[in-house]
């Protein structure tokens, strides 16, 4: 007899099914063995079994079908089902990350499955999912072994603050997991937060003072050339004429190239200084709160946020004429030092432990 298995919904109960697939859950799929076979040759094996209506010992028949006992619960069997069928008879189903992804990822493993394996590996690499639950993704591709998703889901996971609140799927994941993936974090936000004590990459990237001029300010009230001269005198000053007004109630820092009307007032300190030349102090700010969020997310999002802010907080001190400029200067440093941070935790490795039963 059949114990309390009960019948699976359409198309699983097809008149012209020839055997059955029992979940683990006891849910009895009525199948065509054709459609499986050509999805699958292990599942080709697992189905070729003697041709007999006749119960025995170990083997059982439900209305006049053999049955076979599969390890998968109902939910997969449904999904990898549905994958196998063809679309006249199952659509493909959508495969939402969530916990119950790996026994699929482990299931079209188990039967060379390829195509829905793909699939899984795609879900688990679709940039909203990763960017809304990347730690859930991390945990899901980790117990799945999918090893590039894996790495992926840890980049994304860079966009959250270092230490993470509960999150969905934590279950999944080793206390050892989490802490390779913590210590990643860490070494990528360190990586990053070191390149603002040497700004050379700045300078090489510029070449001159004058190329970045716009970040400077010398610290005292009247333009000065003695360490910038070099090829500058032609630029300076050229659309500086009408940039005189404002210079005697507030300390102007003229700066190099065209920014001689600039009102903002320098940096008081040595930090952030490029060419041997003192920064202008909504730039220094810009720097240390940049990086200082970089530590904890060292990633793409976090420069493109406080570039954003930055230009807001200038444009709001009206000076006549970083408030207008203030976009295109950053645009260009945003590019740069998106750059930098991205070759920065390219170079951490997540240190993964992998059993030798692994084969990803
Ligand atoms: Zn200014």
């Amino acid at each position: 007899m059949t114990g309390d298995s009960a019948y699976a919904a359409a198309p699983f109960d097809h008149g012209k099914a020839d055997i059955i697939l029992r979940s683990s859950d006891n849910i009895d799929f009525r199948v065509i063995k054709l459609f499986l076979s050509l999805a699958s040759s292990s599942l080709e094996t697992l189905l070729h079994i003697p041709q007999s209506t006749e119960a025995s010992n170990d083997r059982e028949i439900k209305d006049g079908l053999a049955v076979i006992r599969m390890q998968e619960n109902n939910k997969t069997l449904d999904t990898l089902l549905r994958f196998c069928y063809p679309c006249t008879l199952a659509e493909d189903p959508k495969l939402k990350v969530a916990e119950d992804l790996v026994e699929v990822l482990e299931a079209s493993r188990k039967y060379s499955l390829d195509t829905i394996e793909r699939k899984v590996h795609r879900a688990l690499s679709n940039h909203e999912t990763l960017k809304a639950e990347p730690l859930r993704c991390f945990a899901i591709a980790r117990r799945g072994r999918a090893h590039k998703e894996t790495l992926l889901a840890a980049k994304y996971k860079l966009t959250q603050p270092l230490i993470p609140s509960w999150f969905q799927g934590i279950g999944l994941i080793t206390a050892t997991d989490l802490l390779a993936l913590l210590t990643y974090h860490q070494k990528c936000g360190d990586t990053v937060y070191a390149l603002k004590n040497d700004l050379s990459w700045i300078e090489s990237h510029h070449r001159s003072s004058k190329a970045c001029a716009w970040f400077s300010s010398e610290n005292r009230p009247n333009p000065r050339s003695s360490e910038t001269s070099k090829g500058e005198k032609g630029k300076r000053g050229k659309k500086g004429e009408k940039g005189e007004r404002g210079k005697k109630e507030k300390v102007v820092y003229a700066s190099e190239s065209d920014d001689s009307r600039c009102q903002c007032i320098g940096s008081t300190t040595a930090k952030y200084r490029l060419f041997g030349s003192q920064s202008r102090e909504w730039w220094e700010d810009f720097m240390e709160v940049t990086f200082l969020g970089l530590r904890d997310k060292p990633c793409r999002t976090t420069v493109e946020s406080f570039v954003a802010k930055t230009v807001q907080s200038v444009r709001a001190q009206g000076c006549p004429n970083c408030s207008f400029n203030i976009a295109n200067y950053m645009r260009d440093f945003s590019k740069l030092l998106t750059r930098k941070v991205e070759e920065g935790v390219s170079k951490i490795d997540l240190n993964l432990v992998y059993s030798t039963s692994s084969t990803v």
